[in-house]
């Protein structure tokens, strides 16, 4: 006779052990007539072992440990049955606990695939990382075990949805924000316990701004978005000061220089100065690290039309045009070649005076163009599409969450978070923020129902009643927080200027802050249920109507709750193989559905569909609509760095249909033939990926440089095989033979 062990494996019927369980609770109770008899227990043992063999299946450990309990109860030995129940809990804690000790000796000896997994910009070898990720372990077993309700643990387990950064839940941390650098720097704030006095010149602003992006990156878990604007009015001081200098020089060398002349030599000498500053900022970001052990992540938003015309614009436009060329140039590894790095983020603004040849600013969008095909950065936001859809332009939290338009300022509820710089009557978003996500799986939903219709639409309604009790959790672990516990954010400015031992409650109502319903697999959802893609016109209808269920359910929330719930396009990453593998566990492998490693990202059309760049962004454009708390598209292109006009082409079509896009382009390096291009993905002798350059066939992976963005972060440090596999499927939405010899794209060619 066997039962069945927690591990599924079987083991022999063993009454002995029960008895000695049972004993030890016995010896732990004091008084001797509540004790058990050996005859007692021995009873006890030969009717589990009785039942046990009448059961028709191995019973498991829990239902012996059950059947003892109930019939310790029966005996009326109440004492002793709570003391076996004490033991049981204790010994289940203990067997959590080495599950734990597992996964941390995993992390420190580095064998977990896991964990090596987990995040693309983090290296799992470095012990700052190690630390960070046996920190996340506890917090996550904290979290399973204290904080979330079974059924929450048991959902995310299964896939059903995911519940975010678990890592970092057990403390009281928010996810992303837009810092309010223009408060700090203009008005003064305090970093590491030192009043920092507002910079008297460009170059200390951007040391300053440096320095307040690590501090706020370690407050927090998500990324993080500073706006050049706020970098821009240094520019002039920095000229004020140059100028004055210069004067008092030449008139004490007894030089007379005339204005003309005297003005050239400042500005030379403030674009200096501007360079210099850029470089702190660009050099700063990607060699800091936060003490969650990697770049802080952070997003520089370039938009021109944030800051007034006039001197402070052509300032603004300035340090747009160095930004950019310090980025085309690339960064230096420690072998002197230049690659492209991973942060930060450049986002730049397509707007009416700079997407048109001709146009003032055209200069810069070229330039920006020029980026994007040697280092994948800048993303484009429309600043059409932002005021038609938002009413304002601004931008991202980070990655891609987008604030909701202020409500707040209208509603005259002014100024919640005390920043020096609120202007009464004007929207504010630089210094708000997101609570934090929870994903729907769509795909998951679509399986259970089996194809049925009305069954789908019943087990939506459920899984997002889930979801939003999860994210009603991320809410209540914020309330309360006092401003102390990040000095940084809540008090000196950076999301807002607290008292001490002032609760940050208020900034989580009346849209100050959104929280996030993520969701993903669209695609595969569609196509389970309707059996085509969801940018066939069938499909498209259905995929549409997901998506208003998901923004009607927020709407509902937010309305009940004064809370700005908000849709989501989450970035998988890590979590797209949890939810394909679940998947393939609950249903099998449905061709077109669970059939990959991996799901699709948000609404995105499947890598494996072949739709040009144009067609792609005007259909996902319909979905990004409906997908107001963040989301970007992108298409993938090959090597365009000799085609600048055909990456225009695509920049125009940007400006004019969809929100928030990018291009991922492809420059790797060789660096034994010094090759510069696309380093593709093939197959070895044995099956497995690997990468090769096209020119001298090396594959040597520490030896070439290759940047891809997965789930729209830009990685440089080589993905595991399934995601090799993912990029290695990627059609692309630009042949190459669609690019002409003009250098332009012809955007009615069809596959
Ligand atoms: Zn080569």
């Amino acid at each position: 006779m066997y039962i069945m062990k927690r591990s599924g494996e079987r083991v022999i019927f063993d009454g002995e052990k029960i008895a000695n369980a049972i004993r030890k609770a016995n010896k732990e109770e004091g008084i001797l007539s509540d004790k058990l008899t050996e005859e007692q227990i021995a009873a006890i043992v030969n009717g589990i072992e009785r039942d046990a063999r009448n059961a028709s299946r191995d019973l498991s450990v829990e239902e012996i440990q059950d059947k003892v309990e109930n019939s310790l109860m029966a005996t009326g030995k109440f004492n002793v049955a709570r003391l076996y129940i004490t033991y049981r809990y204790k010994h289940n804690e203990l067997r959590k606990m080495s599950n734990i000790d597992q996964k941390i000796s995993g992390i420190v000896e580095r064998d977990n695939e896991e964990v090596k997994q987990e995040n693309s910009n983090k290296n799992p070898t470095v012990l700052s990382v190690q630390r960070d990720y046996m920190a996340g372990e506890w917090s996550r077993y904290y979290t399973n075990r204290y904080l979330l309700s079974d059924d929450i643990v048991a959902a995310h387990k299964d896939g059903l949805i995911h519940f975010h950064d678990a890592d970092y839940f057990a403390q009281h941390m928010h996810n992303c924000c837009l810092v309010n650098l223009g408060d700090m720097l203009d008005n003064g704030t305090c970093i590491s316990g030192t009043h920092i006095d507002t910079p008297r010149s460009f170059n200390t602003a951007c040391t300053v701004a440096s320095q307040i992006v690590a501090q706020v990156a370690s407050s927090q878990y998500g990324g993080q978005t500073i706006t050049m604007s706020h970098l821009a009015r240094y520019v002039d001081i920095s000229r004020q000061k140059i100028s004055q200098r210069l004067k008092a020089e030449f008139a004490e060398a007894g030089v007379d220089v005339d204005e003309e002349k005297l003005k050239k030599i400042v500005e030379d000498e403030v674009r200096r100065e501007v360079e210099s500053g850029c470089q702190t900022i660009q050099y700063q970001l990607i060699t800091l690290q936060s003490t969650n052990g990697q770049a802080p992540f952070v997003t520089v938003f370039m938009y021109l039309h944030e800051v007034p015309e006039g001197q402070i614009r052509d300032d603004l436009a300035l340090i747009i045009e160095v930004m950019l060329k310090q980025r085309i140039l690339g960064v230096k590894d420690n072998r002197g070649f230049y690659i492209t790095p991973a942060f930060p983020k450049l986002i730049y603004v397509l707007q009416d005076d700079n997407i048109e040849e001709g146009s003032k600013y055209f200069y810069l969008t070229k330039l920006a163009a020029e980026c994007t095909a040697k280092r994948m950065v800048p993303d484009y936001i429309s600043e059409k599409m932002a005021l038609a859809m938002k009413g304002d332009c601004y931008p991202c939290m980070g990655c891609r969450s987008f604030l909701t338009p202020d409500r707040f300022t209208d509603a005259q509820k002014g100024n919640l978070g005390n920043a020096k710089n609120y202007v009464e009557g004007v929207h504010k978003y630089y210094g708000r923020f997101n609570q934090g996500v929870v994903t729907i799986n769509l795909v998951d939903a679509a399986c259970s129902s089996g194809g049925d219709e009305a069954k789908f639409w019943e087990i939506m309604k459920d899984r997002l009643n889930l979801c939003h009790r999860a994210l009603r959790l991320r809410h209540e672990r914020l309330l309360g927080t006092p401003s102390d516990v990040a000095p940084i954010l809540w008090q000196d400015g950076a999301l807002a200027r607290l008292k001490p031992g002032e609760v940050i409650d208020r900034l989580l109502y009346d849209g100050y802050s959104t929280i996030s319903l993520g969701y993903a697999g669209l695609a595969e959802c569609v196509f389970y249920m309707k059996g085509v893609s969801h940018t066939s016109s069938a499909g498209d209808a259905f995929g549409l109507k997901v998506m208003q269920l998901l923004n009607d359910s927020c709407a509902q929330w937010k309305a009940e709750e004064n809370i700005d719930y908000s849709v989501y396009g989450t970035p998988l990453e890590s979590t797209t193989y949890k939810f394909a593998k679940a998947l393939q566990k609950r249903f099998g492998k449905i061709p077109h559905v669970t059939d990959k490693n991996y799901i699709t990202n948000s609404y995105h059309i499947h890598v494996t569909e072949e739709i040009d760049a144009f067609a792609k962004l005007s259909k996902e454009a319909e979905f990004q609509r409906l997908s107001p708390g963040g989301a970007i598209s992108y298409v993938e292109v090959p090597n365009m760095q000799d085609n600048i006009p055909a990456v225009l082409a695509i920049m125009k079509h940007i400006y004019d249909t969809i929100l928030y896009a990018e291009l991922n382009t492809k420059s790797d390096l060789c660096d034994v033939c010094g090759y510069s291009g696309e380093i593709r993905v093939v197959k070895d002798s044995t099956g497995k990926l690997v990468w090769e350059c096209p020119n001298c066939g090396n594959r040597e992976q520490a030896r070439m440089h290759v940047a891809r963005r997965t789930c729209g972060y830009i990685g440089t440090q080589f993905w595991n095989q399934g995601r090799t596999a993912e990029i290695a499927d990627r059609v692309l939405h630009i042949g190459l033979g669609e690019i002409q010899e003009t250098g332009s794209v012809n955007p009615n060619a069809s596959h």
